[in-house]
């Protein structure tokens, strides 16, 4: 497509899931792929570390090792806790997905991850962060970006330019390259606000992730119903992850104190789980999540939105490892088809099946997503739900379906045939 000299085929901006993903595929389809990252390997990501059947089955895809022995903790379903039940909900045995999910802290995972990409081929330049897009003046199209990587002695090092005729967004819900780019976030999506730690536990090994619907700022007879939902991942290794988040149908700010929050909650959970000052190592962290595609287009100029550079993180249950690596597959593959055309036409009709190809997968889903979060917003609509939904046993397995996007898209039973036929009633997101 150009006379220019090319350092890659594709730059891949960020090595968390969706950047590793991406970067994996393209070294596998035999390109010249260079990620970009800013940190250096092993690093924390702040997240809940669970991973549902839907992300372990792209694992399985990408073909990363996944021996318990190296920490990968497989776990049975989701126990949920709410409105005086407790009910356990196992990842149902279906056509596409595994009957199982893990959870890894995000230290190791993503250095997995990225060490895969390299492995397969793929280009990490790890301690480099990208500063800037780099334009075609006419018309306005990415042709590399500028980076800055880090001397031997840790200081800054000059910044360089990489060309490429292609980039991929992979850096995160701060989206630098594509802001820069002009694409800003919608604020009319939802975004969730989350916190997390981790402690010693006795119950490490719990073979569920547990989901807490209500939170209490006491003894249950006699306490008040703090706003949020909490999560307990167990890692097998000693720790589980404990946070909690609230989602909000638009990105206006929270004004919740999270960690007040976890301390009060924290001071009130069960004691089996041996949650105490003592046990708890590091500090609460918080982050934001970017849901339901809130920065669009996926696709402009040669650059492409992936994970959560794109907002992809589901609005039924704040996870977006799985979609990152999938949209990190896709991106791929739809890259891989456009740089073997002859034409500038069809190299540019190439790559607009990237946003088509997301949108079709999770488009309708996404927008069945915000309206579930109008409706959980209310506390009063969420109080009822787990009162009297949580005890119907049929009810629940069609709303974990949905909720883990553990349907089937094509075939299925009945339930997934339902949820497909929904999101087919609402305009793609
Ligand atoms: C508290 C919390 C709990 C969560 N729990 C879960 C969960 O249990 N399960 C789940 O599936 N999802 C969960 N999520 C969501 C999940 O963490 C994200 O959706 C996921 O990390 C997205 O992956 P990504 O690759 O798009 O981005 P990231 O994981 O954010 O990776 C982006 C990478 O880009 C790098 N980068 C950024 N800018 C630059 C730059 N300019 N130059 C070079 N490199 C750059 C960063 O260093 C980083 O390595 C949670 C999120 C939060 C906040």
């Amino acid at each position: 497509m150009t006379s220019i000299p090319q350092d890659a085929d594709v730059l891949v901006v960020g090595a968390g899931p969706a950047g590793s993903a991406a970067g994996h595929y393209l070294a596998q389809l035999g390109h010249r792929v260079i990620v970009l990252e800013k940190s250096t390997f092993p690093r924390d990501k702040i997240c809940g570390d669970g991973l549902t059947p839907i992300a372990v089955r792209e694992l399985i895809r990408m073909g990363v090792p996944m021996d318990p022995a190296d920490g990968w903790m497989r776990n049975k379903g989701l126990r949920v806790v709410g409105g005086g039940h407790e009910i356990h909900l196992p990842w149902p045995e279906s056509t596409s997905f595994p009957n199982y999910g893990m959870a890894k802290a995000r230290t190791s995972f993503d250095e997995v991850l990225a060490r895969h990409a390299q492995a397969t081929g793929a280009e990490l330049r790890e301690g480099t962060t990208v500063t800037a897009p780099i334009l075609n003046e006419r018309s306005g199209r990415i042709i590399g970006v500028r980076a800055r990587g880090r001397n031997e002695d840790g200081t800054r090092g000059e910044e360089y330019e990489l060309r490429a005729p292609i980039v991929i967004e992979a850096g995160g819900v701060a989206a630098r390259i594509a802001t820069a780019m002009g694409i800003e976030k919608d604020e009319r999506r939802p975004m969730g606000v989350a916190v997390r730690t981790y402690f010693r536990s006795p119950r490490h090994d719990d073979e569920w992730m547990e989901s807490q619907l209500e939170l209490w700022d006491g003894p249950r007879e006699r306490s008040n119903l703090l706003p949020g939902y909490g999560w307990i991942f167990p890692l097998g290794d000693g720790t589980v992850n404990v946070g909690l988040g609230s989602v909000s149908s638009t990105a206006k700010a929270t004004k919740l104190d999270y960690r007040e929050l976890f301390r009060t909650w924290m001071k009130n959970a069960p004691e089996s789980w041996e949650f105490t000052p003592e046990n708890q190592l590091g500090p609460v962290r918080s982050a934001a999540l970017p849901m339901a595609f809130n920065r669009q287009p996926l696709y402009t100029k040669g650059l492409m939105l992936v994970g959560d550079a794109g907002g992809m993180v589901s609005p039924f249950n704040g996870e977006g490892i799985g979609v990152g690596l999938m949209a990190g597959r896709v991106a791929a593959d739809v890259a891989s088809q456009a740089l073997v055309r002859a034409s500038a036409y069809g190299y540019e009709k190439a790559l607009r099946a990237y946003p088509e190809a997301m949108r079709a997968e999770f488009g309708g889903y996404y927008s069945l997503g915000r309206i579930f979060v109008k409706l959980i917003e209310n506390p009063a609509v969420m109080r009822l739900c787990t009162r009297y939904g949580l005890p119907r046993p049929t009810l629940m397995k069609f709303v974990h379906k949905l909720l883990s996007d553990g349907y089937e898209r094509r075939g299925g039973e009945t339930m997934d045939r339902l949820i497909v036929a929904l999101s087919k009633m609402v305009p793609a997101a």
